[in-house]
């Protein structure tokens, strides 16, 4: 099949749609890699996801507004569109769209929201409590122009993946939602647009979070099942880590996000800290033998 030398950047809607119905028009399957830009290879392997399954790669780069907080980064968020291009110079992708005006996407005159209540509730939802519907609100209009029969995410935001995943239901989608594994850096560091905020001492310091969860599934292979050991024993991680604040660190059911007590099936490890002034987050499935 003939795949495209370098994607296709489009920045208006209406081209979107178009580009959209041809390839439809072709039948081919499409795949839609939702991003906000400032890419790194956690981007990427969800791209070369879609372009290895799908005939049709779209990748969109928009950094939305309504996933912020006021007090949070949107203003410096990275935008580094052409850097971005480049990363994606290694895979077939057929279209980029990067809508030149967030108004065209979002605007002050938008009346409807989706709310996905029970899985975006605890951990994320209750430290940034309009953020999930801020990203089910983007992600549902980017489905809408994108038409895509596969969407790809991250498992890094573990959370944000169950939220779309009971949209798609809950509003009878026709859309499957792949979720791919977490790519991290050689020392461990989850990768993360939010990185490159982090000075030296900052970034030395994040490896607390992969190195807690690594604790825990460390402590879980040699039959630890007390959830509470366990995270003591991640909470004595971050005691060589001063400027790392911790927000949350629990161990949850990975489908209701409930607290579990007792790891008898697998349980997801999620941490949420501030390192010095920037949020990261990571996490790690617990799997008892
Ligand atoms: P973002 O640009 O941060 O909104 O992320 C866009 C998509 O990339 C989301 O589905 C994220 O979960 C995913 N993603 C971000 N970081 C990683 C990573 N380190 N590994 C795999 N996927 C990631």
């Amino acid at each position: 099949m003939n795949r495209p030398a370098a994607p296709r950047l489009i920045t208006g809607i209406a081209e979107l749609r178009e580009a959209v119905r041809a390839a439809r028009r072709q039948g081919k399957r499409i795949g839609l890699v939702p991003t906000m830009g400032a890419l790194h290879a956690g981007h990427v392997s969800l791209v070369a996801a879609s372009c290895r399954e799908c005939q049709f790669t779209i990748v969109t780069i928009f950094v939305n507004p309504l996933q912020f907080a006021p007090h949070e980064d949107f203003n410096k968020y990275p935008r580094t569109l052409e850097a971005d291009l480049k990363m994606l110079a290694g895979e077939p992708v057929d279209v980029v769209f990067a809508p030149d005006r967030a108004e065209d996407i979002v605007n002050s005159s938008q009346a409807t929201f989706v709310e996905v209540r029970g899985a975006a509730e605890p951990l994320e939802g209750k430290s940034r409590p309009s953020h999930f519907r801020g990203v089910a609100t983007i992600v549902l209009k980017l489905f809408n122009l994108a038409e895509p029969d596969v969407a790809y995410f991250g498992e890094k935001d573990f959370q944000q993946a169950a939220v779309i995943q009971q949209m798609v239901r809950d509003l009878n989608l026709d859309i499957e939602i792949r979720v791919m594994p977490i790519v991290r850096e050689s020392d461990g560091l989850a990768m993360s647009s939010r990185n490159r905020y982090l000075d030296p001492e900052a970034r030395k310091q994040a490896l607390s979070l992969n190195r807690s969860l690594a604790r825990a599934a460390e402590l879980v292979a040699a039959g630890e099942r007390h959830a509470d050991k366990i995270v003591a024993a991640m909470r004595a991680v971050f005691a060589t880590s001063p400027d790392v604040q911790l927000d949350y660190l629990v161990l949850v059911d990975p489908e209701t996000f409930a607290p579990v007590t007792r790891i008898e099936r697998p349980t997801l490890a999620a941490v949420a800290a501030k390192v010095g002034s920037t949020r990261l987050i990571d996490n790690r499935m617990l799997e008892p033998g």
